[in-house]
This record gives structure tokens, C-alpha cells and sequence, in this order.
């Protein structure tokens, strides 16, 4: 085999493409990886979940030194905000991860292939560099793993200065007086609650009629009353209609979802969060022939494969929740597959977490999923201000709540919002994994005083005997 002939050639970096690339290596096969973004680890480690997270760390500390200490005996007088180095605290961790998975490509021996694939044919990818050289690669796969990008709103152009994406909204360089975030999904809620906590006066205009649309009803009310009670003003079944940009900041054009009088915002910066689009720009997927669905994702079936043998697709490019662990769980199943092993993907158990103060997780179906699919189900829930660890931490917004089949008890959804939530769901996750019913989490032992004892009453209380409440 010549140096540039490979068993695997993975287009894209992140965590879908990195996962399917290292794994492939460690079962053997030549892989390279391709990126054109200059560093590794995509969207995610990029200007996604990692960037995200370090910024809601850092700003959930600075509002509890601000306002959740004194309530403990801790007077910390007036907090100052040193918003240049929580950034630069922010870029560290990206750079630091990001090289991390350049270390690991190196110790599995994947070749990592800086510049821009586009598939020339099955088996043949064309890189073009930084400097504008060319060069063809060629290979048995290729995996398709370019995943996505934001979505436009027509009439508001994003220039990353006064409207941005949520790529410009990790690097604002003052606080904003006034952020209006046009989109009420996670996204737009965790930058939203970043720079609430830092200062920002927050507005999210969703046209919907409700928040994070997708997750349990009742939950996502909650949600919604927590998060006005820190001060987020909400704007519910209102569309945007236009954006002037000025001097001094934008002029936002909104009117309700149903039509009506036009009514104008004055913001500081406006955050475009209505969503994600795949990405495929560039990659000649026309000419090879590769199919899109209508949502123009990479078209594939249960084993990754597209139409044309020989290319597969994985990740935000393909359909199914836009999440890293998801893109990552299909680049291990796709590796293995072409590695002649197993490789499965289980989609009835990929949690989705908004890491937000309280957070919001979710696995499984919602109520409104079970009632449409007609299915039997019952219902238990807890408050976490009747566990006695939340109390100990002033932690007591939230409920947690299972559904679970009402003739075999087997779970089929769980719904968490408060303390630590995207931590607490894996539990039931793992549970659900094992087909568990909400019996097996309720008669398991949790340590106390833990919140995870709030999902246990949860689970006790399917059937009706909760101790707590
Ligand atoms: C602000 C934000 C926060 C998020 N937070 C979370 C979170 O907390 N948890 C979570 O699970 N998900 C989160 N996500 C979503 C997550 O980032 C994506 O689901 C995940 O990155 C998808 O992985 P992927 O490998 O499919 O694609 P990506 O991570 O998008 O990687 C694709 C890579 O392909 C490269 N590429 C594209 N075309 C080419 C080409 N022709 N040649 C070479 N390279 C190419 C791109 O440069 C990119 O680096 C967040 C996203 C955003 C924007």
C-alpha cells in the first residue's frame, strides 16, 4: 500500500470523524482524517459544547459569588468581572483539548491530513491544502463526517460583530447591555444565560409558543418559570421579520407568529440560535452521485452506508439528533463495521442535556411522544426541594420525572430539570440500555444524601410509592 493509499479516509475532524478514525486505527486499518479547519476536534471542541461549557462554568461561579453565597454566611462584597481573561481561561481549554486530539491521532497512527477533501469519485478523495496545492488520495471508504453549520434567518445577516452566530456569541468583547436571542432552543438559552449572568439584560424571541420545543411539555414550562425568575424576558409565538444594523447596535423587526402589527427591539448584539443545517459544501457529493434526504443530510442506512458503495456518512451530516455523543457512538459502530465487527447505535437512549442553571436533561419519550403513539404509560415524579442533598446546596428548583410502561413498567422516558441533571440522567440511560424497568432504579440502592435519590423517588413513585412526598 503507497503512502497515500488508505483503508479509511474520514473528511472531516470532529467528534463523529475523530472517534471513527482512531477506532478504525486500533482495529487496524490505514486511516486518514481530513480537516479543513486548521484543528481538530470540529464544531464541538471548536466553537461548540467545549467552548460553551467553559463559559457557563465560569459564569455560574461569578453569579453564585455575585448572589448564592451570602445566603451560606459567605460575604464576598462587590465581585469584579475579568471578562478578557475568562475568555482566554475559555481558548486555553479549546487549544489544550484540540491538541489533545492531535496526540491521539499520532499515537494511533492516523495521519491527519490538513486542508479542504472533496470526494473525486468512491475510493478517491482530492485535498486541497491551505497554500492551494492538490493533492488525490485514495482509499477503500471514505466517511463522510463534515457535520454542520448554522442556520440563517432571512433579513437578519449574521457579520459576527452585531449579529452573531453562537460562534460570535463565545467571544463578545464587552458584556452587552441588551443581547436578544432569536431562537429558544440550547443553544440560544446557554449563551443566553452566559451573558445574562455576566451582566446582559436577556431577551429570547421564539416563534414557537414554547421553549426547547422537542422535550417534555410540562418540563419545559418549568423550565421556562425558573429561567424568567432569573430575570430572562421571553417573547413566545413572535417571529423576526428584520434587522437594521446601526451604530450603535441593531434594530430588530418582530410581529406575532400569527401576523400582526411589526413592533421594534433595540439590542446591543442580536444571537441568531434557530438551528443547525448539515454541512456539505464543497464536497462533490452531486458529482459522486452521493444521495441527500430532503432535509439535504447525507442519505444512509442502518450500517452508515450511502447510495454509492464504498462512502458512508455519520454524524450532524447525517439524520438524527445534532449532538457530539451521537456523531461519536456512529463513528465507533461505523469503525468496527468496516472493521467486520459489530457496530450498533441505540437511539432510543441518547440523552440530550441544555446546560443551563437548573440543567435539563432528557432521555426516552416524552408525554406528548407516548400520548400520540397511543402508548399506556405511568407517570412518577419528585421535586427537588424534597431532597435533602438539594436543600443542603440551595439547589431546590426542578422535578424529576419517569414514564414508564404501564403493563411491564419498563422505562421509556426520563425528564430532569435541576442540579446537575446532565450528570443524574445516565443513570436511567444505563438503565434504559439494559431495557430496566422503573422498579430495578427504585429498588437500587443511592447513597444518601445524594441528589440522585430524587431519581429513585421518581422511579418509586411510577408506582406510587414515593417516601419523600
Ligand atoms: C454552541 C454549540 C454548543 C454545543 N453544545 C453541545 C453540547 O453541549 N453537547 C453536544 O452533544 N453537542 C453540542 N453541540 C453540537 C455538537 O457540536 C455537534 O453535534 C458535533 O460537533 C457534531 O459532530 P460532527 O463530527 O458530526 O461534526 P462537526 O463537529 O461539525 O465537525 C465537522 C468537521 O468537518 C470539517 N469539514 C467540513 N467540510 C470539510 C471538508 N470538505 N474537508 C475537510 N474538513 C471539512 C469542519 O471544519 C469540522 O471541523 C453544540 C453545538 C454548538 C454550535
Amino acid at each position: 500500500m503507497s503512502d497515500t493509499t488508505y483503508d479509511m479516509i474520514v473528511i472531516g475532524g470532529g467528534p463523529g470523524g475523530y472517534e471513527c478514525a482512531i477506532r478504525a486505527a486500533q482495529l487496524g486499518l490505514k486511516v486518514a482524517c481530513v480537516e479543513k479547519r486548521g484543528s481538530l476536534g470540529g464544531t464541538c471542541l471548536n466553537v461548540g459544547c467545549i467552548p460553551s461549557k467553559a463559559l457557563l462554568n465560569a459564569s455560574e461561579k461569578f453569579e453564585e459569588a455575585n448572589h448564592g453565597l451570602a445566603v451560606m454566611g459567605i460575604e464576598l462584597g462587590k465581585v469584579d468581572l475579568d471578562l478578557k481573561t475568562m475568555l482566554g481561561h475559555k481558548d486555553k481549554i479549546v487549544g489544550d483539548l484540540t491538541k489533545g486530539i492531535e496526540f491521539l491521532f499520532k499515537k494511533n497512527k492516523v495521519d491527519y491530513v490538513k486542508g479542504a477533501g472533496r470526494i473525486a469519485a468512491a475510493g478517491r478523495v482530492v485535498v486541497v491544502d491551505g497554500a492551494g496545492t492538490e493533492r488525490e488520495l485514495a482509499t477503500k471508504h471514505i466517511v463522510i463526517a463534515t457535520g454542520s453549520d448554522h442556520m440563517e434567518l432571512p433579513g437578519v445577516s449574521i457579520d459576527e460583530k452585531r449579529i452573531v452566530s453562537s460562534t460570535g456569541a463565545l467571544s463578545l468583547a464587552k458584556v452587552p447591555a441588551h443581547l436578544v436571542v432569536v431562537g429558544g432552543g440550547y443553544i440560544g438559552l446557554e449563551m443566553g444565560s452566559v451573558w445574562k449572568r455576566l451582566g446582559a439584560k436577556v431577551t429570547v424571541v421564539e416563534f414557537l409558543d414554547r421553549i426547547v420545543p422537542g422535550m417534555d411539555g410540562e418540563i419545559g414550562k418549568n423550565f421556562n418559570r425558573i429561567l424568567k425568575k432569573q430575570g430572562m424576558t421571553f417573547r413566545l409565538s413572535t417571529k423576526v421579520t428584520g434587522a437594521k444594523v446601526g451604530k450603535s447596535g441593531v434594530s430588530l423587526t418582530v410581529e406575532s407568529a400569527a401576523g400582526g402589527d411589526a413592533e421594534t427591539i433595540e439590542a446591543d448584539i442580536v444571537l441568531v440560535a434557530i438551528g443547525r443545517r448539515p454541512y456539505t459544501e464543497g464536497l462533490g457529493l452531486e458529482e459522486a452521485g452521493v444521495a441527500l434526504d430532503d432535509k439535504g443530510r447525507v442519505a444512509v442506512d442502518a450500517s452508515f452506508a450511502t447510495n454509492v458503495a464504498g462512502i458512508h456518512g455519520i454524524g450532524d451530516v447525517i439524520a438524527g439528533p445534532m449532538l457530539a455523543h451521537k456523531a461519536m457512538e456512529e463513528g465507533v459502530a461505523l469503525a468496527e463495521i468496516l472493521a467486520d465487527k459489530a457496530g450498533h447505535v441505540n437511539y432510543e437512549t441518547v440523552p440530550g442535556i441544555v446546560y443551563t442553571w437548573p440543567e435539563l436533561a432528557a432521555v426516552g419519550k416524552t408525554e406528548e411522544q407516548l400520548k400520540e403513539a397511543g402508548v399506556a404509560y405511568t407517570v412518577g415524579k419528585f421535586p427537588f426541594s424534597a431532597n435533602s442533598r438539594a436543600r443542603c446546596n440551595n439547589t431546590t428548583d426542578g422535578l424529576v420525572k419517569i414514564l414508564a410502561d404501564a403493563k411491564t413498567d419498563r422505562i421509556l422516558g426520563a425528564h430532569i430539570l435541576g442540579p446537575d441533571a446532565g450528570n443524574l440522567i445516565h443513570e436511567v440511560v444505563v438503565a434504559m440500555e439494559f431495557g430496566g424497568a422503573a422498579e430495578d432504579l427504585a429498588l437500587s440502592f443511592h447513597g444518601h444524601p445524594t441528589l440522585n435519590e430524587a431519581v429513585k423517588e421518581a422511579a418509586l413513585a411510577v408506582g406510587g410509592r414515593a417516601i419523600h412526598i
